[in-house]
């Protein structure tokens, strides 16, 4: 069963520009629509709970709250067009979510934006202002997740039998065990000027809100590489066609161009899509494990962008920093139990697996008693677990207790967690040189301390190459990459229960929450 549908947009076109006509104080009620709005949407209010609040604070305080079909109507305007829903999947033109989501933000910040393009020089007349949209995008599978019987039924009331295998009327088995989500986010409005220098005219203060983060796809399919493939190939060629918008605000012209950034990426979808062999050659330099681990190459700028194996394409990729900062964490427990014995896993003899079991099980304990998070555990419900960015960030604010607890050198143990935070940093960089000396010198001392042991290559990538994503993306690392809010919101809400669903709660964005 197939349907799409075609949402209001009979006055879309015109909406713009009325609304950029009111005057420059609107009256509270219009002023607080879009806070409405999101609170009513956030807290999933009910028309009938929203009203009492309403008549609540009309007979009390205020009458500011805009009536419910008031909101209903703004509520409708924020439906992309063309939303298709199958039993597997809902998808929607990125051209329809990035023009709508664009308008949104436009007419939520007319009056700011308005402030800041009046002052901007430009020669034509009508004055026209160019501006970038920044955004980024990208993908991620859940598996393990539980079964919602999925293309039961479309229904969104009717009781679902769980007690039967999930099957469709043509009695297809759905696959619906894994979801792959597609999202993208806008991150900032900005006007380049005459100088090359940025202003920004608009800034998603709530980058990190899961209400930030719209989807574009969602399909019960696994994450494999040729669905990554097929995905990133299909979306890509929908942002190469995107045209400029245009919006008219007073006696002015505002062009805005899209820029869009894959980095919202875990590991494996990265590795999936930059085509490296297998985990352990660096993406961004080619480097295999050995040359990773040789310290000679600080010096000689094997790891530079100048050298000639260096793509430099793969920068705008971007793992998520969360992932990064947990695949270092799981390396440091590596290192941590396996100092006993100094050996590659290859050549591991029966009796020194048994030390090592110990030791594992040691530092599991320990780092139970210390941070009170487990450790060293084969994961579940995939990448997407939802509490891996507070363990991350429980342990990284601890550096100290972090190397006393794995027995390891507390000098590097505090560089390590001091750059992984600085990764995951909404601010960025004073000093990039600085910074860079800084991970380069801790790289210099790890290879010295541990030189029996491989650098894999998040930690690889966090001390060599951070320097060089922070040049190459325009925005602070963690505001390019976050996704796990993303994941995390699909379990919590347990939207998976029906795409359609998942499409009516998300896609009433507002951008003042
Ligand atoms: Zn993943
Ligand atoms: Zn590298």
């Amino acid at each position: 069963m197939c349907y799409s549908r075609n949402s209001l947009s009979a006055h879309k076109h015109t909406f713009m520009s009325q609304h950029m006509h009111t005057s420059p104080t609107p009256c509270k009620m219009t002023k607080y629509i879009h806070v409405a709005l999101g609170v009513k949407a956030f807290n999933n209010l009910s028309r009938n709970q929203y009203n009492n609040i309403r008549q609540v604070l009309k007979l009390e305080c205020e009458n500011v709250l805009p009536t419910a079909k008031k909101l209903l109507r703004l509520e409708k305007q924020c439906y992309p067009d063309d939303i298709t829903v199958t039993d597997t999947r809902a998808v929607i033109p990125l051209k329809n979510l990035t023009q709508l989501t664009t308008k949104r933000v436009i007419e939520a910040h007319n009056s700011e934006i308005y402030d800041k393009i009046k002052i901007l020089p430009s020669e034509s007349t009508p004055k026209v202002i160019h501006a970038e949209m920044i955004v980024t995008w990208g993908m991620d599978g859940t598996t393990g997740q539980s079964q919602y019987n999925q293309g039961k039924t479309n229904s969104r009331n009717q009781e679902r039998d769980r007690t039967q295998p999930n099957q469709t009327t043509n009695n297809e088995i759905i696959e619906d065990k894994s979801l792959l989500t597609v999202s993208m986010s806008v991150q900032q409005l900005r006007h380049e000027d005459e100088n090359g220098n940025y202003i920004c005219l608009w800034d998603n203060e709530n980058s990190q809100s899961v209400y930030s983060v719209r989807p574009i796809q969602l399909e019960h399919a696994k994450e494999t590489r040729v669905n990554v493939r097929r995905i990133y190939e299909d979306i890509k060629n929908q942002i190469s066609k995107l045209e400029p918008q245009r919006f008219i605000c007073e006696d002015m012209l505002l062009e805005i161009t899209y820029k869009f950034y894959p980095t919202m990426l875990d590991g494996k979808v990265y590795t999936d899509l930059t085509e490296t062999s297998g985990y352990c050659r660096c993406q961004l330099c080619r480097s295999g494990p050995n040359e990773m681990s040789d310290i000679n190459n600080l010096d000689n700028g094997r790891f530079e962008k100048t050298h000639r194996k260096f793509v430099k394409e793969h920068l705008y990729f971007n793992t998520q920093p969360l992932h990064t900062s947990m695949n270092v964490l799981t390396t440091l427990y590596d290192l941590s139990y396996k100092q006993y014995v100094q050996k590659h896993w290859l050549e591991i003899t029966e009796e020194e697996q048994i030390v090592l079991d110990v030791e594992k099980a040691r530092i599991k304990q320990a780092m139970w008693d210390a941070f009170n998070v487990r450790v060293l555990e084969p994961r579940q419900g995939g990448a997407g677990s939802s509490d891996t960015g507070n363990v991350a960030r429980k342990v990284l604010e601890n550096p100290e207790l972090l190397a006393k607890t794995l027995y390891l050198n507390e000098e590097i143990i505090k560089r390590i967690c001091y750059v992984l935070n600085q990764i995951r940093s909404l601010e960025p960089v004073d000093d990039l040189d600085e910074f860079d000396r800084y991970c380069k010198e801790t790289y210099r001392m790890f290879l010295t301390t541990y030189s029996w042991f491989k650098i894999p290559v998040t930690l690889h990538r966090a001390l060599a190459h951070a320097k060089h994503y922070m040049e190459a993306l325009p925005l602070p690392l963690g505001r390019m990459s976050d996704f796990d809010n993303n994941l995390h919101m699909i379990k919590k809400r347990r939207v998976a229960l029906s795409c359609e669903d998942w499409f009516f709660d998300a896609s009433v964005l507002t951008n003042e929450l």
